[in-house]
């Protein structure tokens, strides 16, 4: 069941996804080799609850095992998804998927940005700017009257082109009062197919791509998801509605690009 937002609604979801925006920036002005994966969990929590919202990750089910014990998933390097945060410190050279889910008056934000920590090779620089062009493909697919089959095409399509692998079993959602609304918004299909977008549909579109084969293996903590093969994987999500036929980003990397830029 696709729920359709009201103005109103995407009004709330754009504060909420602002809210993650805002997060995640803090974590780029902190983000750097010798920082720790929990020190970013706790800088995050403080944040979202000092404004006023809830941290949408934490305690969130697991049906094969414990709940989410942080606010946010930190995927460091071959961790594709739901890396839980620790107390290892970030190396130079690592990347860091830091995806951020946030409640803020009844209505969810979700975003998910990887970044940098001190110098990364070139392969993995590449990867990390073609993750990022893959959600702006897809994105450019999202206006009433199209499929999801145009998003997950486009994404599959740019990925592959390049070389990479692209996730299957985790996929993009429709965000709204719940963080995972129906439909599903997998980052591969076929153009022309899948459910039509249509005015005050929000979803998020979250590309997982992979330097080698997109195979998967979980983490014995039932939670952490790697690359079978060992190599890194990049993770970008946007919140975005359908508004007036176009596509309107609720989320935002604007406040974390000048951060990087200002360390470049
Ligand atoms: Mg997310
Ligand atoms: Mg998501």
């Amino acid at each position: 069941m696709i729920y359709l937002k009201t103005e109103d609604e995407i009004e709330l979801l754009r504060k909420a996804n602002i809210l993650v925006a805002d997060t995640l920036a803090e974590i780029a002005k902190i983000v750097r080799p010798g920082v720790t994966t929990r020190q970013l969990d706790s800088l995050a929590e403080q944040f979202i609850r000092d404004h006023g919202a809830t941290p949408t990750f934490k305690g969130f089910p697991n049906p094969c095992g414990p709940e989410y014990p942080a606010s946010i998933c930190t995927s460091v390097n071959e961790v594709v998804v739901h890396g839980i945060p620790n107390d290892t410190p970030l190396r130079d050279g690592d990347i860091v998927s830091v995806d951020c889910g946030t409640c803020l008056n009844g209505y969810c934000g979700d975003s998910c940005y990887t970044f940098t920590v001190g110098e990364v090779s070139e392969v993995v620089r590449v990867l990390l700017k073609t993750t990022k062009e893959c959600l702006y493909k897809g994105i450019a697919q999202a206006y009433a009257g199209h499929r999801l089959g145009d998003i997950g095409f486009a994404v599959q399509q740019h990925a592959e082109s390049r070389g990479y692998g692209v996730v299957r079993e985790f996929v993009g959602h429709g965000i709204g009062r719940d963080m995972h609304e129906d439909p599903q918004v997998p980052n591969y299909g076929e153009r022309g197919k899948g459910k039509q977008l249509k005015n005050g549909m929000c979803i998020a579109i979250e590309p997982m791509i992979t330097m080698g084969n997109h195979k998967l293996a979980m983490l014995p903590d039932k939670w952490g998801v790697v690359t079978r093969d060992g190599k890194p994987a990049a993770h970008f999500e946007h919140s975005i509605a359908i508004h007036g036929g176009k596509v309107d980003i609720l989320s935002s990397f604007e406040a974390i690009e000048k951060v990087e830029q200002q360390n470049y």
